[in-house]
């Protein structure tokens, strides 16, 4: 960390400024430059509290140096972590991850039928929520324990492993004992008790990018989970709230490869979300697997018109299914262009 000082600092503010990193136990390194000094810190171990030097006199800026989240960055794990479920998906690693179901669980029959419809598509990872977080008291909020229930049931019958949100932490025992993979979502990104929460557990968890967060605030998030003691964290690009109401959030795919730089943890796209409208839902996944996510969410529902949430976003299942051919076809040629990749490296 750089404390870059103003042009007129005065040599007093630059001393204070070193005390001050002295007291909070790091090394201060002045460095005088022709138009203005800076002052390092030395030994940052990402614990500093940036406002106890933001707010001294003569301060004109923080520049951070080293990333200031610790477990989640690629220089604390070089390679990619790869969370591995019950049925030997392995997230982040080979195989391509596709999440698929109905935004909500509506009953057990209708989550069994979408489960198998998706399963035979080629989705991998069920999706439906039992708890709802919805932005309206009066919305449907979910069926509950019953709902978590209903959806452990269709997976079992049809082996795909389970992913649902956990709102609270009295809700992760329950979801916990029945998902595969907790769901946080975006409006929990910084509900810090919660990741704690979740972070005590040893289950994967799918992270979900806040409406406005930065990538820096959402690896924080990761962070959360990471130092309370759970390695399986997967983090969800979902779009973030832009000023343009044509389309629901902004699908921010450039995170994709920014994370992968930054960091060790697997990236799923959920377009869905990031839409608001299954118009361009199918655009939005193949872009998202051609930007090098390790897997797409996709909400599909069998009558998207009747859904009980989310129905404008929801694909049909036929839709679904030509989906996954393209997905095919762009994973393929992917993988196609790696290999080329890796020949020109070796030749050149
Ligand atoms: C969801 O996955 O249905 C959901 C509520 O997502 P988000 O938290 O991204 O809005
Ligand atoms: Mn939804």
């Amino acid at each position: 960390m750089l404390v870059v000082m103003q042009r007129d600092a005065t040599e007093d503010q630059i001393r204070r400024v070193a005390e001050t990193i002295e007291t909070l136990g790091y090394e201060a390194r002045t460095m005088p430059g022709a138009q203005r000094t800076a002052v390092g810190v030395v030994g940052n171990d990402g614990r500093i509290d940036e406002a106890r030097l933001s707010g001294l006199d003569g301060v004109r800026e923080i520049i951070h140096v080293s990333q200031p989240f610790r477990q989640a960055s690629r220089e604390w794990k070089p390679e990619d972590t790869i969370v591995t479920l019950s049925n030997g998906l392995e997230i982040g690693g080979k195989d391509l991850t596709v999440m698929a179901g109905p935004c909500s669980v509506e009953g057990e029959s209708e989550i069994l039928e979408a489960a198998h419809a998706v399963r035979e598509a080629g989705a991998n990872v069920l999706r439906g929520g039992a708890f709802k977080p919805r932005t309206s008291p009066y919305s449907f909020q979910g069926m509950g324990e019953k709902g978590l229930v209903y959806l452990a049931r269709a997976g079992e019958a049809t082996g795909l492993p389970v992913v649902t949100e956990a709102v609270d932490p009295e809700s992760v025992p329950a979801v916990a004992e029945h998902a595969d993979i907790i769901q946080i979502g975006a409006r929990n990104m910084q509900n810090y008790s919660l990741l704690r929460s979740v972070g005590h557990t040893q289950k994967p968890v799918l992270l979900k990018r806040g409406i406005s967060a930065t990538i820096t605030e959402l690896l924080l998030a990761a962070e959360y989970i990471l130092s309370s003691g759970n390695p399986n964290v997967i983090v969800c690009e979902r779009g973030i709230r832009g000023f343009d109401p044509s389309t629901r959030n902004i699908l921010d795919l450039t995170a994709v490869p920014l994370i992968h730089e930054r960091s060790h943890l697997p990236v799923i796209v959920d377009p869905s979300h990031g839409t608001g409208s299954r118009r361009y839902v199918p655009q939005m996944a193949l872009a998202g697997i051609a930007a090098g996510a390790d897997g797409i969410m996709i909400e599909v529902h069998q009558n998207p018109s009747e859904a009980l949430s989310d129905g404008a976003q929801s694909l049909y299942v036929d839709q679904f299914h030509s989906l996954m051919n393209s997905v095919q076809k762009i994973r393929a040629a992917m993988d196609e262009l790696e290999t080329a990749d890796a020949t020109i490296a070796t030749t050149r």
